[in-house]
């Protein structure tokens, strides 16, 4: 567990597997797309909060919540997961919820390039979310599944980031890189990848960037 300090307090941050993290602050746990196939969760704390940025099976798990879930949990979800089951907080991407003072905003993910063997794009503009987390200013960037893309612009002051890497699904180590030197994260967290030349990345970063690969 990697932890940073906060204006609400300390923060513990781990890199579950693929695209699925555990935040632990003041006693709670959050997940963000917990994912069974990612990592064992029956022996982890149950989840006070899930986040799930889109309803594709690696990010949306009812076997993961099986084990974390219970009738406490509260669940915000994209537009596109809320389409499975209505019981949940929906954020379109824009929206935002407060989280006991962590602001939560939903922002666009998508893809502009990646399409699957039908023409459609893997990840359509409004479908999914990335999250920003607002601890009173210390911020947490959930991506999504997601390539380089303009809104990336306004997404600024941002402590720790997670960006996803892998094809046919989000990007290339150059488009990482990309988006990496447009958010400007003081910590960046790549996942979602299937291989990783952490070296080779960190050489693609721009200065003040650092890159966190130890969890794996
Ligand atoms: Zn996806
Ligand atoms: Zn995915």
């Amino acid at each position: 567990m990697d932890t940073y300090s906060t204006p609400l307090g300390k923060i513990g941050i781990t890199v579950i597997g693929h695209a699925s993290l555990l935040i632990e602050w003041d006693g709670r746990h959050i997940y963000s797309d917990p994912y069974a196939e990612a990592g064992d969760f029956s022996g982890r704390a149950k989840a006070d909060l899930i986040l799930i940025t889109h309803n594709h099976y690696d990010h949306y798990d009812e076997k993961a919540f099986s084990c974390i879930a219970t009738p406490d949990t509260a669940f915000v979800v994209s537009r596109d997961t809320g389409r499975v089951d209505g019981r949940y907080t929906v954020l379109e991407n824009g929206g935002s919820w407060n989280y006991d003072g962590v602001t939560i905003y939903a922002v666009p993910a998508y893809n502009v390039n990646r399409r699957n063997g039908e023409g459609n794009l893997f990840h359509p503009k409004g479908d999914g979310n990335g999250y920003i987390l607002d601890f009173a200013g210390f911020r947490l960037y959930i991506a999504g599944d997601t390539e380089p893309i303009p809104e990336m612009r306004d997404i600024t002051g941002i402590d720790v980031a997670f960006l996803p890497k892998n094809l046919p699904f989000t990007m290339t180590d150059e488009e990482f890189a990309e988006a990496a030197n447009i958010i400007r994260p003081k910590y960046l967290y790549p996942i979602h990848y299937f291989e990783l030349d952490a070296a080779k990345l960190s050489g693609m970063l721009d200065e003040g960037i650092t890159m966190m690969t130890n969890h794996k």
